[in-house]
C-alpha cells in the first residue's frame, strides 16, 4: 500500500510547510524505524503510553482509563484486535461518527462490534459524534455553502487565481482541522461523561481530581509527523497515546496484520476526504472505490467540491484561496469526467432530494437565512 516513493510524492504536494520534517520523515524509511530516535520524541512532543501514566500518577491521579479512539479503518482496528486478545488494556472503546464516513466504514465497525461481541468482551463500545454540528462534516460544508458560517475545517488543496488569466497556482493546504473537532475532541466528550456518570456525577460537573485518561490514538510511525501534541489542551487531566509508533508499526503493518487474520482491511475516510487519492498515488484509499462502490457519494463529493468554489468566488468568505478536493486543483467531476457522466443521470434525482433536505434542515436548526 504504501511505498516510500509515492508518500514522498504526497509529502511535498501536500504538506509545503513541513520540509525539515518530511527529509527527517524520508530518512526514517531507510532504516529500521525506532520512535525513540526520532525528533518529535526526542523533543518531547509525545511520550509513551507508560511515561503519560507516571505522569498523571504524579500528579496525583491513581484511577486512570484508558481509551481506544477507535476509526474503523486499518490502524485502530490492529489496536482494537490487540485488546481482544487481551495485549493491551482499554477501559472504553468510542467511535466518533465524521458524518461523512462511507457505509462500507460503518460496516466494519458493525463487523468489529459483532467481534468484540463473538469474544466475549465487554469493553464499553460508545458512538459519538460532533456535540453541536451533529450531522459531522456534511452539515458544517452545508453550513458554509448555505450561510454565513465561516470555519471551514477541512484539509482542502488551495490555489490562487489569476482572474485574468483564469490560471491557477498551487497555495498549500487547509489545516486538518476536522480529525480534532469531528474525531478527537468528540471522544474525549463521551469518555468523559461517561466516566462522571460512572462515578455518580453530571456532565457538568468537575472531574474528580484523582482521575486521568490516557486516549489511543491510531497513528502508525509513518504518519508521526501527525503527533503534534500527547496533551489534550481542553482537559488537563487528559493525555494522547500513539501505541502504534511506540510499536514502531507502519500502515502497512496493520494492513498486513488484518490480512494475514481474514479481517476487513479498509482504510477509514470520509468519501469526500482530500487524501483520497488516485492512479500511481495509492496509499489504499481512493476515489475509485468511493466511485466504484459509493456513486451517490462521489455525485455529492463533486456537489461539494463545484459548491465551496462557487461560494469561495463570491469573495463572502474569509478564505483567500481557491479550494479543491482533488489534489491535481481540477474539478473532481473532470478529473474523473467519464464516471462522472455515467453516473450524473442516474442518480441527480436521489441527488437533489439530498440537497433539498439539507437545506431544509440548515433553516430549520440554525435558523440562519438561507443565501446561497
Ligand atoms: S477522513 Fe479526511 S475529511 Fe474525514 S475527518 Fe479525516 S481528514 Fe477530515
Amino acid at each position: 500500500m504504501y511505498t516510500v516513493d509515492n508518500i514522498k510524492d504526497m509529502k511535498l504536494e501536500t504538506q509545503i510547510d513541513e520540509a525539515p520534517e518530511i527529509v527527517e520523515q524520508m530518512s526514517m524509511f531507510d532504516e529500521a524505524p525506532d520512535f525513540r530516535l526520532h525528533s518529535k520524541y526526542r523533543k518531547g512532543v509525545f511520550r509513551t503510553r507508560k511515561e503519560l501514566v507516571d505522569s498523571l500518577k504524579e500528579e496525583g491521579r491513581d484511577k486512570i482509563y484508558h481509551v481506544l479512539s477507535f476509526g474503523g479503518g486499518t490502524q485502530s482496528a490492529h489496536l482494537m484486535e490487540q485488546h481482544l486478545r487481551g495485549e493491551i488494556h482499554y477501559d472504553y472503546i468510542v467511535f466518533s461518527d465524521t458524518g461523512a464516513e462511507p457505509q462500507f466504514i460503518h460496516e466494519q465497525v458493525a463487523w468489529w462490534q459483532r467481534r468484540q461481541q463473538q469474544v466475549g468482551n465487554k469493553t464499553p463500545f460508545i458512538i459519538t459524534h460532533h456535540n453541536k454540528i451533529t450531522g459531522g462534516l456534511e452539515e458544517m460544508l452545508m453550513l458554509w455553502i448555505h450561510t454565513d458560517y465561516q470555519r471551514f475545517q477541512m484539509p482542502v488543496y488551495c490555489a490562487t487565481l489569476n482572474r485574468t488569466t483564469g490560471a491557477i497556482k498551487p497555495a498549500g493546504m487547509l489545516p486538518r482541522q476536522c480529525t480534532v473537532d469531528f474525531k478527537i475532541n468528540p471522544v474525549k466528550r463521551a469518555v468523559r461523561h461517561a466516566v462522571l456518570e460512572r462515578h455518580g456525577l453530571k456532565s457538568n460537573q468537575k472531574m474528580p481530581e484523582n482521575i486521568g485518561f490516557v486516549i489511543d490514538i491510531g497513528f502508525s510511525y509513518d504518519e508521526i509527523r501527525r503527533i503534534n501534541t500527547d496533551q489534550s489542551p481542553q482537559y488537563q487531566y487528559i493525555r494522547l497515546a500513539y501505541p502504534l509508533v511506540e510499536e514502531n508499526l507502519t500502515t502497512a503493518d496493520s494492513i498486513r496484520f488484518l490480512e494475514e487474520n481474514h479481517f476487513p482491511t479498509r482504510r477509514s475516510r470520509c468519501y469526500l476526504c482530500p487524501f483520497n487519492c488516485d492512479g500511481d498515488r495509492d496509499i489504499g484509499m481512493d476515489w475509485d472505490e468511493i466511485i466504484e462502490i459509493e456513486p451517490l457519494s462521489f455525485l455529492k463529493a463533486c456537489w461539494f467540491d463545484n459548491e465551496i468554489r462557487r461560494v469561495q468566488l463570491t469573495g463572502t468568505k474569509v478564505m483567500n484561496s481557491v479550494p479543491y478536493l482533488h489534489y491535481s486543483r481540477r474539478p473532481l467531476q473532470e478529473v474523473y469526467a467519464i464516471q462522472y457522466g455515467h453516473l450524473a443521470d442516474r442518480y441527480a434525482s436521489s441527488l437533489n432530494d439530498w440537497i433539498k433536505r439539507w437545506r431544509t434542515q440548515i433553516e430549520w436548526k440554525w435558523k440562519k437565512e438561507i443565501v446561497a
